[in-house]
């Protein structure tokens, strides 16, 4: 007797060849069978007349790693069909800490406040993500961030040897518990102090354990071609696979992507092992004090609030990001700021001091406060702890289609696992978190038709599983975990937008998670039913 049967679906395994029509059968958290099951006997069937049956969504790029220690349901993943989610990416992840204190890197710290950081390393993390129970399988890189900090904290400079040898035990002890690899955040402190021969060390380390080395890299804008450049220096010197995380170009190189796409096709064709993805929206969202100069990020956020009072340091900052732009590091929107596109760029999450601003761009920000939006942006992270959060317009639809349809892109959410309540809801958010896959498969795939269905869903399934070597999932195939979506391809989008950012996506009947119903007829189910990942070297 087989524990569900899946009946009358269009099946699209994940690996881009056409579907066909077959059902699915289910027996132990496996697919045991996949065909003309009419003969079968089942304890649960579904009807999936009329719906697309596919493998769960894989989402390679999230900052879920603290959400989940708040909310271990992740119910806005779920909802939009992610069943694995890889998180720690941007060289921030949940281990190791120093002193219980998370490293939040380019995170907000204020959406998981009440948080309490027990665990040191991945083992204990895991342990405790484990015990509460978890709503999608979950894996891990381990962050940059976390380990130069655990090493040397915020410092503007080299490593000494033995904080390097304290580098390279960590980024060990992180492999061994069971990472996927290591990122890094190279325009977020402490990402751009380090060098290219500390990370080539680091990823020398991964490296014995078979990992990933992925980047958010040091330049999205005119020095992209050589922050690319490093990634791939970083995976050749330390004879790994290389990843470019969201490798958008923002101004003046949008549309950048064919040249860099075209590089990256000559060195695969010479064995080069390097990939890329891309988020399917043109507003991205990171952290405010990400448009100053890194170098003014020296020390911590104690460190820069003293220099925004210091009236010198601060017209030193201005000064840097209107002479240089993103060009001298920091993100890509910097170039925002340089040209005056104050409209583009608003305020995502702030205290309680500027809540009634979130939402609104620096433009009116700067109306309503009677002062020069530059002004305040120094100003907000002053009174807010260099903790609020922007979104910003800065990136093309043209870019991200270049990435998607490319044989080595990926498509990512980039979001977070988060529930519509609580301290999880405050703020408005990057409505990725709830949408980004919904989103792609109406607006390019249902409306756009730039890719077929099944190219699409092969990037969201089986080639998001080969490239993170993940053996067991993303596609539909006999023996493989049960991890499935079935939807409506008339129906399937998002509800979530920029104005309210925390709703779920339609057309998404059910999910099933090591074949448990994760949301069932629509509806969120409290299975937790997701494992955590551990890399097996
Ligand atoms: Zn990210």
């Amino acid at each position: 007797m087989t524990d569900l049967l899946i009946r009358h679906g269009r099946v699209i395994d994940g690996t881009g060849t056409p579907a066909i029509d077959a059902d699915i059968a289910i027996t132990d958290g496996r697919i045991t069978a996949i065909g003309d099951l009419r003969l079968t006997r089942a304890t649960d069937t579904i009807d999936a007349s009329g719906r697309m049956v596919t493998p769960g969504f894989i989402d390679i790029h999230t900052h879920s790693d603290l959400t989940l220690m708040l909310e271990g349901r992740a119910p806005s993943s779920v909802a939009q069909g992610i069943t694995t989610q890889i998180a720690g990416n941007c060289g921030v992840s949940a281990a190791p800490t120093r002193d219980f204190e998370p490293y939040y890197g380019p995170l907000d710290p204020a959406m998981t406040r009440g948080l309490v950081c027990d665990w040191t390393g991945f083992d204990d993390y895991f342990q405790r993500l484990q015990q509460q129970g978890v709503g999608t399988n979950v894996a891990t890189l381990v962050g940059h961030g976390n380990i130069r900090v655990a090493a040397m904290g915020y410092d503007d400079r080299a490593p000494t040897a033995s904080e390097m040898d304290r580098m390279r035990a960590l980024t060990q002890q992180a492999m061994q518990d069971g990472a996927v690899g290591l990122s890094t955040g190279l325009a977020y402190a402490p990402g751009p102090f380090a060098q290219l021969d500390e990370l080539i060390e680091l990823g020398k380390v991964i490296g014995e354990f078979g990992g990933i080395y992925t980047s958010h890299i040091r330049n999205q804008t005119e020095g992209i071609a050589d922050a690319v450049g490093e990634v791939i220096a970083v995976g050749e010197g330390a004879g790994i696979a290389a990843h470019v995380s969201h490798m958008q170009p923002g101004s003046p190189m949008i549309g950048a992507t064919a040249d860099l796409l075209r590089t990256m096709d000559d060195l695969r064709r010479r064995g080069v092992d390097v990939s890329c993805d891309a988020i399917p929206y043109t507003v991205g969202s990171t952290t405010l004090k990400s448009l100053l100069p890194p170098w003014s990020l020296d020390g911590g956020d104690e460190a820069l609030i003293a220099r925004l009072h210091d009236p010198i340091m601060r017209d030193k900052i201005k000064a840097d990001t209107m002479t240089h732009g993103a060009e001298s590091g920091g993100s890509r929107k910097r170039n925002l700021v340089k040209d005056g596109d104050w409209e583009k760029i608003w305020l995502g999450s702030s205290g309680p001091a500027n809540e009634h601003l979130t939402g609104k761009s620096f433009a009116e920000i700067g109306r309503l406060r009677q002062q020069d939006p530059h002004e305040a942006v120094l100003d907000i992270l002053i009174e807010e702890e260099a903790r609020p959060w922007m979104l910003a317009e800065d990136v093309s639809e043209e870019d991200f289609l270049n990435i998607a349809r490319h044989e080595a892109g990926g498509i990512i959410s980039d979001g977070f696992s988060l529930i519509p309540e609580g301290v999880l809801a405050e703020g408005k958010h990057h409505p990725r978190s709830y949408a980004a896959f919904p989103y792609f498969l109406r607006h390019f795939i249902r409306e756009q038709q730039a890719m077929t269905w099944e190219q699409a869903i092969h990037k969201l399934t089986g080639h998001a599983a080969t490239r993170f070597r993940i053996a067991d999932r993303g596609l539909l195939r006999e023996g493989l975990w049960a991890d499935i979506v079935i939807f409506d391809a008339e129906q399937i989008g998002e509800q979530a937008d920029f104005d309210q950012p925390y709703r779920f996506p339609r057309g998404i009947d059910h999910v099933f998670i090591n074949g448990v119903a994760a949301l069932r007829d629509g509806q969120l189910q409290d299975s937790r039913s997701g494992r955590i990942l551990r890399h097996a070297a």
